[in-house]
Parts: structure tokens; C-alpha cells; sequence
């Protein structure tokens, strides 16, 4: 049985005080959570979150990291640095990284095999445009990404990664993918991974979506068969972000 995982995704938002006071105010209202939750950080408040959180139901991630073990990389972080630092988790090949900062799925192949060996949990993203859901290639597209992201890495350390379904077109617009659409390409991603790998390791694995979770439509997407969880950007920011982990 996969434990539900709800992770937030601050982005370039939360000054460490913010942090500080925003998981101190948060973390009593998710005492009684009956999944995994957890908040994925710019790299300056992993450690004043990680202190907020300790003896929390909640675990802090990195929302990057470099996939070299460490050197002359200026302005690059460490799996090791990460770890030593207390996170848990890592988002790795965000549609915003790729979009911005050039990141490619041969780079999250290359980070995903480091973080494991770290002992990190990588959150790997992916994601079609409106363009390519248009076109109608939305399901070839996941499963390139998803098939390079998982090159080379075994079945006994595919299970120790989480996968989050991000339509771009959805992602921070507000326009949430239907629970239609968005089980139709979980269950295609957990499909791909029964080819790639066994139905026991696919069924292991956590698949997450993300692209506007709110309060109002979070219920009905953690209850479609193939979605274990939501990747929550905007409403991971405020304390309603309470709903959505545990939604009525
Ligand atoms: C995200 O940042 O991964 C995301 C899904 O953002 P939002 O929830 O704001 O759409």
C-alpha cells in the first residue's frame, strides 16, 4: 500500500525568518496527517526549516541540487551538502528549471542517480506544454522523459524515488488538470515503469501530480487510483495548505 506523500514546492518565495515562523505556526495543524508531508525549500531555508520542523510529522527538501559529488561548480549544491543539512527529499527537472536554467532530462537522469546514492528521495518532475497536449502527444512525451530520467537506475532504487506529473500549462495558472487528465497519464506513467521495470516496483512507487492543488479539487485528485499525492506550489505558502494535505 503506497503511503500518500503531499509535498510543497515554495519556489523563490520565504525569507529563512519566514520559514522559520511559517513552520512553527504550520506543523501543530499537521500533527494528526495520515500521509507524508513535506516542503521543499530554497537551499538558504533548508536548515532554519529543518530546525522549525524537528519532532514534526513534516520533511524538508531541496527544490535543486548539482549531480557532481563536489568541486569548482560555483553556485552549485551537494547531494552530501543537502543531506548534511537535514533534508529528505529533492525536486529534481521542474518544468521551471527546464524552462529558465537550460535543465534537460539527461541532467535529471545524472542528478536522480546521485541523490539516490545520497540517500536523498528525488521528486522527479515532468510535463507536457499546452502545445504538446494540443498536438496530441502528451502521453509519448511523459514516457521520453520518464524513460531518460530512470535510464540506468535500478528497480531496487526506482522504488526510492517519487514521481510528480506537472502539466506546465497547469502549473501556478490556477487551470487544474482534470481528474480525467491527469489520471489518464499517472496511470500511463505507472504503466511505463510495470515495462521498465516489474508491476511490484510500479505499484511501489509513488506518482504525484501537480499544477494548482488547492483545497477545492485536492479530495478528488488524491482519490483517482494512480495519483499518490500532490507536488503544491502557490497553496504550500499558506497555512490552508492544511486542506490540502488533509482535505475534507
Ligand atoms: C509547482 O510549483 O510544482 C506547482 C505545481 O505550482 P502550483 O501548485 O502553484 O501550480
Amino acid at each position: 500500500m503506497r503511503k500518500r506523500l503531499v509535498a510543497g514546492n515554495w519556489k523563490m518565495n520565504k525569507t529563512p525568518s519566514e520559514t522559520k515562523a511559517f513552520i512553527q505556526e504550520i506543523a501543530p495543524l499537521l500533527a494528526d496527517a495520515d500521509c507524508d508531508v513535506a516542503f521543499c525549500v530554497p537551499a538558504v531555508d533548508i536548515i532554519p526549516a529543518v530546525e522549525a520542523a524537528k519532532g514534526s510529522v513534516i520533511g524538508i527538501g531541496a527544490e535543486n541540487m548539482y549531480f557532481e559529488e563536489k568541486g569548482a561548480f560555483t553556485g552549485e549544491i551537494a547531494a552530501n551538502m543537502l543531506v548534511d543539512a537535514g533534508a529528505k527529499y529533492v525536486v529534481l527537472g521542474h518544468s521551471e528549471r527546464r524552462e529558465y536554467f537550460g535543465e534537460t532530462d539527461e541532467g535529471v537522469n545524472k542528478k536522480a542517480i546521485k541523490a539516490i546514492a545520497h540517500g536523498l528521495i528525488p521528486i522527479i518532475c515532468c510535463g507536457e506544454s499546452l502545445t504538446q497536449r494540443e498536438q496530441g502527444i502528451t502521453l509519448d512525451w511523459i514516457r521520453k522523459q520518464i524513460r531518460i530520467a530512470y535510464f540506468g537506475i535500478p528497480a531496487e532504487d526506482a522504488v526510492k524515488t517519487v514521481i510528480a506529473y506537472e502539466p506546465i500549462w497547469a502549473i501556478g495558472t490556477g487551470k487544474v488538470a482534470t481528474t480525467g487528465q491527469a489520471q489518464e497519464v499517472c496511470g500511463a506513467i505507472r504503466e511505463l515503469m510495470t515495462e521498465l521495470y516489474s508491476a511490484e516496483t510500479a505499484e511501489s512507487l509513488r506518482i504525484l501530480y501537480g499544477g494548482s492543488v488547492a483545497p477545492a479539487n485536492a479530495k478528488e485528485l488524491f482519490a483517482q487510483p494512480d495519483i499518490d499525492g500532490g507536488l503544491v506550489g502557490g497553496a504550500s505558502l499558506k497555512l490552508d495548505f492544511v486542506k490540502v494535505v488533509k482535505p475534507e
